[in-house]
């Protein structure tokens, strides 16, 4: 019999009051059943953002590196935890244990990230124009953050929005991905034994449409952050401009990793393979297009085709597994759907483009690590995120070329290069259009005391991770004294 979860509001655990569960699959055997969550709806949001209210009133006066010691502390419980935490993230979501640790390892470094923050938060004393007078800024608190969070990161993606938020002195509603509520519901509970008190973190589980969307426009959250998908947060955009809510989008990518002539081919090789088919693809930051300099695109392909083939698929949990399956059956259909187009598009298959074959696979969403060459830059299979291990290699007879291209998709948030020439890795850092470039690494690697994310419809200009987010969850107040004992108008006395 399945265990049967619930929400998390006001300090206690609370079955929907929909009264309906959602079922939580494993990706890689959907025979194994890993719970059931609650399908809430948007009475259990306003209950949990009422809750997050009343708790704020408290929460806020409670010095910051006191807000920090609790982070300290749950940082501590994720490190004592780590194993299990990442164990049960494969089962639940299908990515590789080496990953899972990573994911869980991202949450512990964001927690003693903001931990220390707790003693910084820094304003500014800046000078007066006129005399006796003190000039200052400083950090203050907002409200109820309402947080909904996307599926490739079960842990890490939950921390970077809710321990920021509770260090600047917000209290949070977590609306999880309805495919990894398990991973949330072990985060919340960590947070609990902590010591956080009750209302300052709640979990709503549910699905976008219902929950995230009550979430989204309930007018107690004030401080919006999600993250996901394109055409989700054009909805939530859309729904906090109308709604004057501060809202951070961090969105999708079609990222490109550039390997010229003169770059060292193993290395790029090895980088290339972990960030095509790392996570499955299901990475914002995967490596999706390969501008492959034309000298060496044919030895370099060649290897590719070798090693990708060579790649081991798998359950998440195996030792060997070097790839594991889409996160469902929706996601696999559009990677067959991307497969389909590239060939109607006139783009060569190298190696993959179909279901691995065999019973031992029919149970789980899996799907072979796919490379396409030859493909049409300007065409859908090389310009629309497809989210799960498909590449596209598109020959380039130039630096300048490849960064054109890379700059020709209305995405813009990792891009990478392999060279030898420090010329092209600074003409590359300063021309590719995106929020991060890597110079002889994949596109991904994020780390968490650096801010994160991407350009034009990756996101809204915001960034997670590092200095910046603190920014984003807090509102900065500005105080002057004069103590002159006289009338000192500003722009005016000292300028007569
Ligand atoms: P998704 O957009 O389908 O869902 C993300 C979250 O939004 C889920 O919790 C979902 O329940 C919720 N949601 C769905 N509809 C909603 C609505 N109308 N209102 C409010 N909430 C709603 O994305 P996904 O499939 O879970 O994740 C994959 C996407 O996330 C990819 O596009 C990927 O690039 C992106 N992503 C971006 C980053 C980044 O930092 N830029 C990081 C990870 C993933």
């Amino acid at each position: 019999m399945a265990t049967t979860f619930r929400n998390h509001i006001g300090g206690e655990w609370l079955g929907p009051s929909t009264r309906r569960y959602f079922e939580n699959r494993n990706p890689a055997d959907t025979g194994d059943l890993i719970g059931r969550f609650p399908d809430s709806g948007a009475v259990d949001i306003d209950r949990a953002a009422r809750a997050a209210t009343k708790a704020f009133e408290r929460w806020r006066l409670v010095p910051a590196p006191a807000r920090g010691d609790l982070l300290r502390r749950l940082g501590d419980l994720l490190s004592a935890n780590k194993e299990a935490l990442a164990s049960g993230m494969s089962r639940e979501m299908g990515k590789v244990l080496a990953e899972t640790r990573g994911d869980v390892q991202e949450g512990i470094d964001t927690a003693y990230y903001a931990a220390s923050e707790g003693r910084r938060l820094f304003g500014r004393t800046v000078p007066s124009e006129l005399r006796a007078k003190w000039a200052m800024s400083w950090r203050r608190p907002i409200g109820v953050a309402g947080l909904v969070t996307p599926f490739n990161f079960p842990l890490a993606i939950p921390t970077w929005k809710m321990f920021p938020a509770l260090v600047c002195g917000n209290t949070v509603v977590l609306k999880p991905s309805e495919d990894v509520p398990h991973t949330a519901h072990r985060l919340v509970e960590l947070a609990l034994e902590a010591g956080f008190p009750p209302g300052v973190v709640n979990l709503v589980h549910g699905r976008g449409a219902t929950a995230g969307r009550a979430l989204v426009e309930h007018p107690g959250a004030t401080v919006i952050s999600f993250t996901g998908s394109v055409a989700t947060g054009s909805i939530v955009g859309e729904a906090c401009g109308r709604l004057h809510k501060r809202c951070s989008l961090e969105l999708g990518g079609k990222n490109a990793m550039i390997v010229l002539d003169d770059a060292d081919l193993e290395l790029a090789l090895e980088g290339l393979v972990w960030g095509a088919f790392g996570t499955t693809g299901q990475r914002c930051t995967a490596t999706s297009r390969l501008l492959l300099h034309r000298r060496v695109h044919d030895r370099f392909l060649a290897r590719l085709r070798d090693r990708v083939q060579r790649l081991r698929i798998g359950d998440g949990r195996g030792p060997r597994t070097e790839m594991g399956p889409l996160i469902h059956e929706a996601a696999r259909d559009k990677v067959e759907r991307y497969v389909a187009i590239g060939r109607a598009e006139g783009a060569q298959l190298v190696t993959g483009g179909r279901r691995p074959r065999g019973r031992q696979w029919s149970s789980g969403w899996f799907y072979e690590p796919t490379v396409f060459s030859g493909v049409a830059p300007d065409s859908r299979l090389a310009t629309e995120e497809i989210f799960g291990p498909v590449l596209s290699v598109i020959p380039v007879g130039s630096l300048e070329e490849a960064i054109r291209i890379n700059n020709a998709v209305p995405y813009g948030l990792s891009s990478s290069i392999y060279t030898r020439d420090v010329r092209s890795a600074f003409r590359a850092l300063e021309a590719l259009d995106n929020g991060i470039t890597y110079v002889n690494a994949p596109t991904i690697g994020a780390e968490a005391h650096l801010p994160f994310g991407g350009v034009k419809h990756t996101g809204n200009g915001r960034r997670e991770g590092g200095w910046t987010v603190y920014e984003f969850y807090s509102e900065v107040k500005v105080g002057y004294v004069d103590y002159s004992g006289a009338l000192q108008r500003a722009q005016i006395d000292n300028y007569q």
